[in-house]
């Protein structure tokens, strides 16, 4: 896996691509996701209304959410669990490790949370001598490999089975050249038996978070964040603020999108409620902001903290299918992860907006109705007025607005480009040029519409 560090969107879909065969299985899978979303969310007569319903909760809840959390804190401190505030990624890593070492706690298992992946803890916990195990089968695969995920939702979806068997026979002690999917499942089956049965640390996300009972709601298909949590002495939930709903007889609208929208199943295997901890143990949930209020406080943008994280705006993206979840260097990818991480660091994700068609297929899809290619628009307005576009392409636009305002330079620049691609077309079509890399050069015309158009005019007179 290369450096996302230095490179942008455009270079590292560039690696991406460079192996077509999976280019193609990747957006052929992703595509097939989406058709069983389609068919899912078909089958509901009320599928647009529970949209609808799900966008106006949480309208009510971006514009009460201060009182909303505060409910939510009294609500679950009554229940007995201890509620942590973490202003930003930094705060809530140091919690995190705080509540481990003042137990003396070196190991400790964890189900899939994008908050974490935000916040790098696996990372910050490794600098301090603690040990993370991924327990979702999906992370556990990335972890082993040395990657992030590269999907909010099937986070090793650019992998074939053939490496997964490389990589368990590598960590895990699988047969070499093994790569049959139920035999990998039991390996890793085997393998994440043990870490819960040893570790004395859960860590979990939160899909919902209810005010008015102050309980959580985790949502999974294999079961592990409810394995992890029972089995621990201490369970500790990372929970973005936005993840609140009002009230518990709101949850059914959101769980009947959720999984409808992300796989097409009618429902999470698992929706596990966590309200109290049991005897002699301990729950803590972690309320992190991390940019959450600066981005509630941009109007334009406001509305992406309604996602509830299903992934359909990934599966249906042609930009994302095409150029794989690591192209876009941030923990949540495609079209959503291109709203969000702008918001924590203008300048570095500057080229995310940028990824896009602007289709409108994503804000078609989303279960909460956010209007995701609208704002990818917007940023694209913010991102050019801060200054943050590389300068060519300032220049060029620059260039396009001059020869657009004038109808004598946009008839001569028309001529000059048909006479060079007629005669000269290695001046465009060449490696310099990124268009030209999977297209054909076009025919020449011989006219432009204007004078095609003139001609015409006069023979019908
Ligand atoms: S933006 Fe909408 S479609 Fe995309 S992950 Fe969030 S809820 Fe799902």
């Amino acid at each position: 896996m290369s450096s996302t560090a230095t490179k942008d969107h455009p270079q590292l879909a560039a690696i991406f691509n460079r192996d077509e065969p999976r280019v193609d299985w990747h957006d052929e899978t992703l595509w097939w996701v989406r058709a069983k979303r389609d068919i899912a969310a078909h089958k509901l007569p009320e599928w647009e209304l529970l949209r609808e319903t799900a966008s106006q909760i949480k309208n009510n809840v971006l514009s009460n959410l201060s009182s909303y959390l505060e409910q939510f804190e009294a609500n679950a401190i009554k229940n007995g669990v201890t509620v942590h505030w973490a202003a930003d990624a930094r705060e809530h890593n140091q919690i995190i490790h705080k509540l481990l070492s003042d137990k003396g706690i070196n190991r400790m298992v964890k189900s899939k949370s994008m908050l974490t992946e935000e916040c790098h803890l696996n990372e910050y916990l490794l600098q301090q001598g603690i040990d993370v195990i991924d327990s979702d089968l999906g992370e556990r695969i990335v972890q082993l490999a040395g990657e992030p995920p590269s999907h909010i939702v099937l986070p090793c979806i650019h992998k074939k089975k053939e490496e997964i068997g490389d990589i368990f026979h590598e960590h895990l002690g699988s047969a070499k050249g093994e790569s049959d999917p139920k035999i990998l499942t039991e390996t890793a089956r085997q393998h994440l038996r043990e870490v819960f049965l040893t570790r004395r640390a859960a860590l979990t996300g939160v899909n919902f978070a209810i005010a008015e009972t102050g309980e959580i709601v985790i949502c999974t298909n294999e079961g592990n964040a409810d394995m992890g949590a029972h089995l621990a002495e201490i369970h500790i939930a990372s929970m973005g603020m936005e993840k609140i709903i009002p009230q518990r007889k709101h949850l059914g609208v959101f769980l009947r999108l959720l999984t409808r929208s992300a796989t097409g199943q009618p429902i999470t295997t698992y929706s596990s409620h966590f309200a109290k901890p049991q005897d002699g143990k301990e729950i803590h949930i972690v309320i992190v902001d991390n940019g959450r209020s600066i981005q509630l406080g941009r109007e334009d943008f406001r509305n992406s903290l309604k996602c509830i994280r299903c992934g359909a705006c990934m599966n249906t993206c042609p930009v994302y299918r095409k150029s794989g979840g690591h192209s876009y260097h941030t923990a949540v990818a495609g079209p959503i992860g291109s709203i969000l991480a702008p918001n924590l660091d203008m300048e570095k994700y500057a080229d995310l907006p940028f990824a896009s068609t602007l289709c409108g297929s994503c804000s078609n899809v989303c279960p909460v109705k956010i209007d995701i290619h609208d704002q990818l628009y917007k940023w694209r307005q913010v991102i050019v007025k801060a200054g943050y576009t590389p300068k060519a392409k300032t220049l060029a636009m620059k260039g396009m607005a001059f020869t657009l305002a004038s109808p004598a330079l946009y008839r001569a620049a028309g001529k000059m480009g048909r006479w060079t691609f007629k005669y000269a077309p290695f001046a465009v079509n060449n490696g310099a040029n990124p268009w030209y890399k999977h297209r054909e050069m076009p025919k020449a015309p011989e006219q432009s519409f204007g004078e095609w158009y003139a001609k015409r005019k006069d023979q019908h007179k």
